[in-house]
């Protein structure tokens, strides 16, 4: 880390920006080794501003800070890609603003996560190379997002009695945060908490995801569509239930004096 009042370099990719005032902007980035920061941005808005459009959002610079008590002042910044295909897409730009939100998320501030900066730049590169396998993209990325933000969903063995996941349609649990088995989902229905339904070609590439690396593509019948649209509602729901939770936990936090 970084001491406070020194200046530092890294590689960061821009999560979001809002105005501060007529001509500078806060900025929210993920640094590849000093986690997430909000920096200061001056004289962004002017024409004649040194970092111009260098500073929109999922943009991935080299940047150098200044680090300050609160927050770091930007001295300088280098594009190193600005991802242009992405964003003149409407369908890939919609994507790619929800990995940005849910990375911005689920990290804390100047909490490092190396990890979690090459996991989020893999997959706006690889959404570049291959934007017909857009949507997949996002699940598998949504999917190794929650590993490493400590939410490793459960798709392996039932996660309310750890028995196998025998048998046909499976449930996904939002409270248990991973697969009841069929016995479990019936029998003991007000235990496992929110169920989602899902169907066999979903709960494989559940399994698929966990035993695969970020970036490869299921192949034969789990890649078929139906199984691919499933999974990307239930990740958005497995989403949207965490943000929910973080913002809650957040909030709490903010409340205890
Ligand atoms: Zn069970």
């Amino acid at each position: 880390m970084a001491k406070k009042g020194r200046v530092f370099r890294d590689q960061a990719i821009v999560l979001r920006s809002h105005k501060l005032s007529e001509s500078d902007k806060i900025i929210r980035i993920l640094t590849r080794e000093h986690g997430k920061r909000s920096v200061v941005a001056k004289g962004l808005r002017k024409t004649t501003s040194r970092f111009g459009a260098r500073l929109e959002p999922l943009s991935y610079v080299d940047i150098l800070l200044y680090e300050g008590r609160n927050m770091d002042t930007v001295q300088q910044v280098e594009t190193k890609s600005s991802f242009k295909e992405l964003r003149e897409d409407l369908n890939l730009f919609v994507a790619i603003s929800a990995m940005a939100e849910l990375v911005d998320s689920l990290t804390e501030e100047h909490d490092p996560h190396p990890e979690v900066f090459d996991l989020l730049l893999g997959a706006l590169t690889l959404m570049g190379h291959s934007p017909g396998s857009a949507e997949f993209i996002l699940s598998f990325f949504e999917f190794k997002l929650f590993t490493a933000a400590g939410y490793s969903p459960g798709v392996k063995f039932c996660v309310f009695c750890g028995g196998p996941l025998t048998g046909g349609a499976a449930s996904f649990s939002l409270d248990l945060g991973g697969l009841v088995c069929a016995s479990c989902s019936e029998k003991r229905f007000a235990e496992t908490g929110r169920l989602i339904k899902i169907g066999r070609l979903c709960a494989q590439l559940l399994e698929w995801m966990e035993d695969h690396p970020f970036g490869t593509f299921p192949q034969g019948e789990i890649a078929k569509s139906s199984g691919a649209k499933e999974l990307a509602l239930l990740l958005e729901k497995v989403a949207e239930n965490l943000m929910e939770r973080e913002f809650k936990s957040r909030k709490v936090m903010r409340e205890i004096p």
